[in-house]
């Protein structure tokens, strides 16, 4: 069955549809959600921590599921990479992100808006072309856009997704390291890769107050990132004190619970409008 997560969505229990007599596959289900509207942009601010300034947004994906509710991303995006669902995915989150940035322009806000990739995305020839249309169509510069992309993405197939990466970046836009620290062969390709940003895990951040096993491991991260000129950013803040340790240690922007849980994109000028730092 459906299980109740603590922030009140509802995980999708796989199991749960095999048993279901109307049961359709999850492809199915996955291309039907896309005709039928199903999927919601949400976006989670990305805060300069020195001067608690609203710099760019990171787009999340849920899927508003009829009967299921809320629907996070860690239940479907998997499926969706190993069927390549996740190309159609991956140009719905562009197009609803680049239609969010040029709204937030013509009410004078500019931010970054970073939208996750995924290794499928890296592999897909297309994808420069397809963001280019799409930056055209809602006349944006790909400056506005920062690309995720994790390092279990990158070495999937290194030398092609190293081709996909230099011709988007050549375009503009900017490029960051996701979840870096978890993966297997973090350093090798941070020199080869045309990177403008690292993302520091939040499984380093979340309890680095109280570890400090992880904190040495954020401080050497975040020195790596300055002496490689990228931009550090930490994600998984739920603390003033996680907040400040970072800001004390020279990182330069973060994301978590403690600034905003990521909310839908239409309630993202309300948000800004009422943030304090
Ligand atoms: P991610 O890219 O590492 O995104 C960060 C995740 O951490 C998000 O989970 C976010 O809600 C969560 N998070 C942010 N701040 C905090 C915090 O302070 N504490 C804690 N405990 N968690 C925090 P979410 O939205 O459930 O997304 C999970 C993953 O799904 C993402 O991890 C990303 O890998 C994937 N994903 C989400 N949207 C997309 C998308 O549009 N395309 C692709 N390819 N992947 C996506
Ligand atoms: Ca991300
Ligand atoms: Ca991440
Ligand atoms: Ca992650």
């Amino acid at each position: 069955a459906a299980k109740q997560r603590n922030d009140g969505a509802v995980a999708y229990d796989a199991a749960m549809d095999k048993s279901s007599a109307k049961s359709l596959s999850l492809l199915t289900e996955l291309r039907n959600a896309i005709e039928r509207d199903e999927f919601r942009l949400h976006v989670q601010p990305k805060i300069r921590l020195d001067t608690g300034e609203v710099v760019g947004v990171e787009s999340l994906v849920r899927w508003a599921h009829p009967e299921r509710g809320n629907v996070f991303p860690d239940e479907f995006i998997p499926f969706a990479e190993q069927t390549g669902f996740i190309r159609v995915l991956t140009g719905w989150v562009l197009d609803q992100s680049a239609a969010l940035c040029s709204d937030l322009q013509r009410q004078g806000i500019h931010l970054k808006i970073s939208v996750n990739l995924s290794t499928r995305d890296l592999l897909d020839q297309d994808l420069p072309a397809k963001f280019k249309e799409i930056l055209t169509r809602h006349q944006l510069a790909a400056g506005s856009f920062c690309l995720e992309i994790t390092e279990s993405a990158i070495m999937d197939d290194p030398v092609r997704a190293q081709l996909t990466l230099e011709r988007l970046h050549a375009m503009g836009v900017d490029l960051s390291i996701d979840d870096f620290g978890t993966g297997y062969s973090s350093l090798a390709y941070l020199k080869r890769l045309p990177v403008d940003e690292l993302k520091i895990d939040k499984s380093f951040v979340l309890n680095m107050e109280n570890d400090i096993g992880d904190t040495k491991i954020v401080r050497s991260t975040i020195d790596l990132g300055h002496n490689m000129g990228l931009r550090v950013v930490a994600e998984g803040i739920e603390t003033e004190a996680v907040w400040r340790l970072l800001a004390a240690l020279g990182c330069d922007q973060g994301q978590g619970y403690f600034m905003s849980r990521p909310i839908a994109a239409d309630k993202l000028v309300g948000w800004i409008a009422a943030w304090t730092p």
